[in-house]
């Protein structure tokens, strides 16, 4: 290091974006969505860390989407019973990764696996776009794409800006399961069944976010009168 070059440094946190920490078996335990935020911050350059918990049981099927995203996502596998990633293990899956159960067998009681995964939303100017996608179950032909924009707002929180990659799923996958002419594959024409929404908590998110920036309107509107 000289006086021409001087040390790198990370400003201190802004007064109004403290530091935050969580312990992800806190967060999980009571969380209403498979992949859940685990702190505020979502405005361009935050780290957005998050947690993901799927359980097996007899009959569950989480089914196969797979995931667009322009920034990238680290997985940690923070505890697993019968998952595909082992306790401690660290993995990248690009920029378009397979989403399943991550269990070697999602119909068996007591397996589970326990995920954070973390992205960097994109810089300020920069564009963000995720997308979900499915296959022809029969023949892997793409199905449906559903686009839609992640860029961060400068100032971005989740409670007025949703995690985008579960609040905006659900409403098009929806579309998708009401419609027998698009879960009908153009290559082999077979019937793919409807997406099973239900076992990801997404709508619940969705609509619990709609309920509570509504209730911050409101609380701020009663102390103005
Ligand atoms: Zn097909």
């Amino acid at each position: 290091m000289t006086e021409d070059s001087p040390a790198l440094e990370i400003p201190p946190p802004r007064e109004d974006r403290p530091p935050m920490k969580a312990n992800l078996l806190n967060a999980m335990q009571k969380a209403n969505t498979s992949l859940t935020p685990l702190f505020p911050y979502m405005h361009p350059g935050a780290i957005v860390p998050t947690g993901a918990l799927f359980i097996g049981q007899p009959g569950k099927d989480y089914g196969q989407f797979y995931h667009h995203n322009t920034v990238d996502e680290v997985i940690i596998a923070f505890v697993a019973e019968g998952g595909n990633l082992r306790t401690g293990q660290l993995y990248n899956g690009g920029r378009v990764h397979g989403v399943n159960s991550f269990m070697k067998d999602q119909t068996k009681a007591g397996s589970f696996v326990l995920f954070s995964v973390t992205q960097r939303q994109a810089d300020p100017g920069e564009v963000q776009t995720e997308a979900i996608s499915l296959l022809c179950e029969a023949c892997r032909k793409p199905l449906f794409k559903a686009e839609f924009d992640a860029t961060p707002g400068p100032e971005a929180r989740e409670l007025e800006h949703p995690f985008p990659s579960i609040n905006a799923p659900p409403e098009r996958l929806a579309q998708f399961n009401a419609d027998p002419a698009q879960r009908e594959c153009p290559e082999c024409g077979h019937d793919n069944p409807p997406f099973p929404l239900h076992q990801w908590g997404w709508t619940d998110y969705a609509e619990q976010s709609k309920v509570m920036a509504r209730a911050k309107q409101l609380l701020l509107a009663a102390g103005e009168g």
